[in-house]
């Protein structure tokens, strides 16, 4: 068995950050998927992965000298209510990995089985979900926004019993910047332990702000960091939005500190442009709608900068104070990045009024128009091509046609706003009919419409006739208006 060059630094933490806890036997583990380039720059050899020991290691039958396997403790508001304890009821954290570009990620199994954590769940993971996360996050990756990522996918031999009837069993490998949650500082701020809360900022800092520390006061050094994920999470938001992406359960356990996407359950690109689309069944009040994720993303933030009070000033008067003239700088920041972001997939250029994003998004939304589409036809009309395209997607012409002269008015000369265009409007996305449609191939044994899609988004921005199918917005009996939590 080849050296894994495990170096855990969570493990080290005070026992109250988690349960020690070794992931489960499973029967028979085969291997789905190995993310090659992942593997190379953890320093793991992709070939041993697939090897019968190195999927024994995915699926949790083999612990790799140096692992430390543990469940995390966290809390989290879901839907608003508070869980004071959550934690990884169905996840186990083999240790961590400096990777190549110097950067340490954990490494962890996903439907490891039971942990302290578990409450009465079963720890286990279904195939559906696990194909789900690994498409999602890989997609993202390629796309170029902060997110977990995916090494590995293997079934475990095992039948599991959900909603929905039996199914296979299945895991997924994650690996994470950190799996540090706003969930996290709430578990340890519920129980009144500010030390431990001190401890995890401290912790955070190190590993994902550490240009924090050359600041010199204590106090600063709390309000930098809420500062920094602040930041983090307008920006990420934002780059979400502008690629028609719905995390679905935005819960503050589903936040991470780092400020990648994390937790992809019943996540969604849009197809139809329309700003209250949801996609989780259980989201019925539209807390977690494509509009509506900023607002929460300030929520929870709002969650964090509370379980940093005590460390921000003695005095609880100016501790409220500093937090709150932090949070208050949200809206205008996610405000900026979010025009910015759209600026760019409209061709525009910064002087460029927000007027004429708003409209364009507005029409888009009124006609129901596919939003990736409809940026990808409007990167060819900058570039030379015939508006017909274009054109087409509107049933209402007028107002289209308004627009697009508005537009061309104000669009700067095409050889300067293509490049940005082409940077920001991809040509194929995670649509949830190909998700669904590969998840539904696989439960019936075929996982190639799955290596297919997952082949396809490894190069958003490319165009390649091959692939048409997959860029195209579902017909009407293949649309998927919601995905289950069925995890
Ligand atoms: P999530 O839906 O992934 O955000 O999970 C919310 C909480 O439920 C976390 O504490 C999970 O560990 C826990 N959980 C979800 N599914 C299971 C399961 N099958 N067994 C045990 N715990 C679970
Ligand atoms: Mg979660």
């Amino acid at each position: 068995m080849p050296d894994i060059p495990f170096d855990n630094t969570y493990a080290r933490l005070p026992e109250q950050f988690f349960a020690r806890q070794e992931p489960a036997r499973v029967p028979q583990p085969q291997c789905i998927r190995i993310n090659p380039g992942l593997a190379a720059s953890l320093g793991i050899d992709a070939d041993w992965l697939a090897s019968p020991d190195g999927v024994a290691m995915l699926a949790g039958n083999l612990i790799p000298d140096g692992a430390e396997p543990l469940a995390q403790a966290y809390a989290g508001h879901q839907f608003g209510g508070f869980s004071p304890r959550l934690g990884d009821g169905r996840a186990i954290l083999l240790g961590e990995l400096v990777d190549t570009a110097g950067v340490r990620r954990d490494l962890q199994l996903k439907g490891s089985g039971r942990t302290p954590f578990s409450r009465g769940g079963d720890g286990k993971a279904a195939l559906g979900p696990v194909l789900r996360e690994y498409i999602l996050s890989e997609a993202m990756a390629a796309l170029g926004v902060p997110t977990t990522r995916a090494l590995a996918a293997v079934t475990t031999g095992e039948t599991i019993l959900r909603q929905d009837g039996p199914l296979p069993g299945a895991m997924f490998t994650r690996v994470a910047a950190s799996h540090i949650r706003v969930g996290t500082f709430q578990y340890f701020a519920a129980q009144r332990d500010t030390e431990a809360v001190r401890q995890l900022a401290d912790y955070a800092i190190a590993r994902h702000y550490p240009q924090i520390l050359d600041s010199k006061d204590a106090s600063c050094r709390y309000a930098a960091l809420l500062k920094s994920v602040v930041a983090a999470q307008a920006e990420l938001v934002a780059h979400w939005m502008s690629l028609g992406f719905i995390h679905g359960v935005m819960n503050t356990d589903n936040t991470a500190i780092s400020g990648e996407t994390i937790d992809y359950g019943p996540c969604a690109f849009m197809d139809a442009f329309h700003p209250q689309c949801v996609f989780s069944s259980i989201d019925v009040q539209g807390r977690y709608a494509w509009g509506n994720q900023a607002n929460i993303a300030h929520w929870n933030v709002t969650r964090l900068a509370e379980t940093l009070l005590p460390l921000l000033d003695e005095k609880s008067d100016n501790a409220t104070r500093i937090a709150e003239a932090l949070l208050a700088g949200f809206s205008d920041d996610f405000g900026t990045r979010y025009m910015s972001r759209f600026r760019a997939k409209f061709g525009l250029g910064e002087s460029a009024p927000g007027e004429i994003i708003q409209r364009g998004l507005s029409l888009i939304a009124d006609q129901q128009v596919d939003f990736t589409l409809f940026f990808r036809h409007l990167t060819g009309v900058a570039a030379g091509g015939n508006p017909e395209t274009l054109a087409a997607m509107f049933t209402d012409k007028a107002p289209f046609e308004a627009w697009l002269s508005q537009w061309r008015e104000t669009a700067p000369d095409p050889t300067q706003a293509l490049p940005a265009m082409r940077a920001a409007n991809p040509v194929v996305i995670a649509r949830n009919h190909r998700v669904e449609q590969a998840i539904q191939a696989a439960y019936a044994g075929d996982y190639a419409p799955f290596h297919r899609l997952t082949d396809a988004l490894a190069d958003p921005y490319a165009e390649d006739e091959k692939r048409a199918d997959l860029e195209l917005p579902p017909t009407p009996d293949e649309m998927v208006h919601e995905t289950f939590c069925g995890t």
